[in-house]
């Protein structure tokens, strides 16, 4: 699933490619893509006409704000497990599971690419702070509002649950998934599981800290893509954050810091990757 770096790298492609544009076509083939509305002229008509005035980001989701007639709404994204987002010319030919298609006055096409349908688009009102209303429950990101995380992770001390399942809890820190809490918690050589009462001061700045590093060198990698292939940019490049990563995905390998091997625990329907010797 693809998390903040990868989103932020379609977000700021996005803004090199579609700002300003505006919208003359909206064709939706699946209708599970819009399920968030009952009909689907309800996510057709506020859309058509309307123009892109600006490309944003909240935790996993783009929010393209839309101005239509002097009123501003947006259109939100969630990629889910497989979407992807792909720019291409006009007549050109679509992907296979293309369920969305966007078109602009000049021609270009943004279209919602999505195998496995879990991924979603709707629109919503913009909202205060540029935070639609759907998205208010999200907790802060670290690009956007990179002074609150150290408030949020002290929250993480009221709690004996294991520090990774807190960094997943997007109502604490939107953004963070699966693959980026073990590279984090690798870089804070802390353990999944320790409980979050357990965080000194110290832990929870390292943990702060890391999280600004792996989330910014993965986003200046153009994030992660895995072996199953499923994130691809806006012109269908992979990313190259997995060849650095230090845990995720390199079960039985050595680590990089003391070439111990890296395990693999399956818990909470999820694969956490640490070292054994590196990580307390
Ligand atoms: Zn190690």
């Amino acid at each position: 699933m693809p998390e903040l770096p990868e989103i932020e790298t379609l977000r700021r492609d996005l803004c090199g490619s579609i700002l300003n544009k505006q919208i003359d076509l909206v064709v939706v083939t699946s209708p599970r893509s819009i399920r968030h509305h009952r009909e689907v002229s309800q996510f057709v008509n506020p859309l058509l006409n309307g123009r892109i005035e600006d490309v944003l980001r909240k935790g996993k989701y783009l929010i393209f704000v839309v101005i239509k007639d002097s009123a501003t709404i947006s259109l939100v994204a969630h990629m889910g497990m497989s979407g992807q987002l792909q720019v291409v010319e006009v007549g050109a030919p679509l992907a296979k599971h293309s369920h969305i298609e966007i078109g602009f006055t000049d021609g270009l096409r943004l279209v919602f690419v999505d195998p496995r349908t879990f991924g979603q688009m709707y629109v919503d009102k913009l909202g205060e702070a540029d935070v639609p209303p759907s998205l208010t429950k999200l907790g802060p990101d670290p690009l956007v509002d990179p002074e609150e995380i150290l408030e949020s992770l002290k929250g993480f001390r009221r709690s004996s649950i294991g520090v990774k399942w807190l960094l997943l809890d997007q109502s604490k820190i939107c953004g963070i998934g699966n693959m980026y809490a073990d590279e984090i918690l690798f870089r804070s050589r802390i353990r999944f599981d320790r409980p979050g009462k357990s965080l000194d001061d110290l832990s929870l700045e390292n943990i702060r800290n890391s999280i600004t590093m792996v989330l910014g060198e993965a986003i200046l990698a153009r994030g992660s893509t895995l072996k199953d292939l499923q994130y691809r940019d806006l012109y269908g490049r992979t990313g190259q954050f997995q060849n650095s990563h230090y845990v995720y995905g390199r079960e039985g390998q050595p680590c990089r810091i003391c070439s111990g091997k890296i395990v693999r625990i399956f818990s909470k329907g999820r694969s956490s990757f640490f070292c054994d010797i590196c990580q307390k």
